[in-house]
């Protein structure tokens, strides 16, 4: 996923202020992040340009987890080089500078992730920012890159865990989990300006507090802990569709679902299971891989059945056997899953996985990789079918002429599918109603806006 910074043209201000073109690369993580040093910037008065044509600085926010993400920054950087010439670069690839400047000696500096710091410092060295406390006006709740009715919230940073595939832990650290309150703070912010839809993401979010002990801090009239289930129930207080990403299948999760099945937070889980063989789930040493999941699942679906589950997976792990990706193959069928991404297996340079089986060869993997799809794709369009016939909530993400684009419940942001709605009214972007299904095809759905 890449980003160019955009900002309304409302918030620029006129005259010298210096301009800043920000290219955002990976997760939605990476993109919080980017939020972060854009707001800082936009506060000491720096615009956002939409090109590096005519900008005076370049930021790339990088992302280092795979080889072809990689190989997308490195790229992003030469096309600022080109473009502009005064590029900085941040994010999980700054974490190993030495991979950027062996192809890009010309950047201006290098910093790693969450370094807002020193990001800003290095815009300050390079292109020294102009004081005007009065021009200078950025909304309370920072700027956002997403669109205004929807944002990403990041619980915390790093992860704790050490799954053989990935370099993260070695990139972004430990687990540091933001106390509760600092976290409520910025969601009624986002909410108070007008967001409708609040994404929790962290590497992983069942862990939130873990590394704080679970410690309380004073939120309005009371002390909240720094746990998922009580971060999830004053969240969704807010008044605002609340939605979790990055969630593993350890037991205390059965908590949050009573939450999703009394309407408090939204029935969707963004579980990324990577593999069902618990032998292949051991290689990987995934979180919460001794659980036994099948059953999980279909726990949770009787405690609350509208829940939606959305998982990854990887194929073609070193030393993946026939027999195991079967096991895969089982699962799929049995669990039922709603959306399912889909990764053949790509060694990361510092992975213990590399070393920790024969190398699937490729063309086994694309075999795996179409099996998997054709189970999958099969078991979502089924899923998707049941809708046909209820009334779904929409959050309204784009309108056009006819039609409208939104997402239910079940549909999350840039991952998921879209409901396209006929509306006998126009609809306006962020609004939420209510919609009969009339038609699903592989990925979306069909329908008419019944109420408002
Ligand atoms: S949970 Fe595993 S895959 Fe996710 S960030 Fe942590 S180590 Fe990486």
């Amino acid at each position: 996923m890449a980003d160019h910074a955009s900002l309304d043209a409302s918030h620029s201000t006129a005259g010298e202020a210096p301009r800043i073109s920000f290219v955002s690369l990976g997760c939605p993580k990476a993109l919080v992040d980017s939020e972060r040093i854009v707001t800082r910037l936009r506060a000491e008065g720096y615009e956002l340009s939409r090109q590096h044509e005519g900008a005076d600085l370049v930021i790339v926010n990088t992302c280092g987890f795979l080889d072809s993400a990689k190989a997308e920054s490195l790229a992003a950087i030469g096309d600022a080089l080109k473009e502009n010439g005064k590029v900085i670069v941040t994010g999980c690839m700054g974490a190993e500078p030495e991979q950027i400047r062996n192809v890009h000696p010309g950047v201006l500096a290098v910093t790693g992730p969450q370094q807002y710091e020193s990001v800003v410092n290095a815009v300050h060295a390079a292109v020294p920012p102009r004081h005007d406390p009065f021009l200078d006006l950025v909304p309370p709740q920072g700027v956002k890159l997403t669109p205004r009715h929807y944002a990403y919230l990041k619980i915390s940073e790093g992860c704790n865990n050490r799954c053989t595939f990935c370099i993260i832990p070695k990139l972004r650290g430990d687990l540091v989990s933001r106390p509760a309150s600092e976290v409520l703070r910025e969601a009624e912010k986002l909410v108070n300006a007008g967001v409708k839809e609040l994404l929790v993401i962290s590497q992983d979010t069942s862990a939130y507090g873990v590394d704080l002990k679970y410690a309380e801090s004073q939120w309005k009239d009371r002390q909240v802990r720094a746990r998922f289930l009580d971060l999830s129930r004053e969240l969704g207080s807010l008044g605002a569709w609340v939605r979790m990403h990055y969630v593993y299948p350890y037991p205390h999760v059965d908590e949050v679902i009573g939450l999703m099945a009394d309407g408090v937070i939204l029935p969707y889980l963004d579980i990324p299971f990577q593999h069902a063989s618990p032998t292949v789930l051991k290689r990987m040493k995934r979180p919460a891989a001794q659980e036994k999941t099948l059953a999980r699942v279909q726990a949770w679906r009787a405690a609350c059945p509208d829940l939606t589950l959305r998982s990854t997976f990887i194929v073609g792990f070193p030393g993946e056997t026939e027999a195991e990706f079967e096991e895969l193959v089982a699962f799929l069928e049995e669990a039922e899953l709603d959306r399912v991404g889909c990764f053949k297996y790509e060694p990361v340079a510092g992975a213990p996985a590399n070393d920790l089986g024969v190398a699937v060869p490729d063309e086994v993997k694309q075999e795996r990789w179409n099996r998997f799809m054709e189970v999958q794709q099969r078991v979502s369009a089924r899923r998707l079918k049941r809708k046909v016939g209820t009334r779904q909530q929409v959050i309204i993400d784009s309108v056009g002429l006819t039609v409208a684009i939104g997402r239910s419940k079940a549909d999350a942001p840039e991952i998921d599918g879209v409901v396209h709605v006929a509306s006998r009214r126009p609809l306006r972007v962020g609004e939420i109603a209510t919609v009969k299904i009339e038609r699903a095809d592989a990925y979306d759905l069909h329908g008419t806006a019944v109420g408002f």
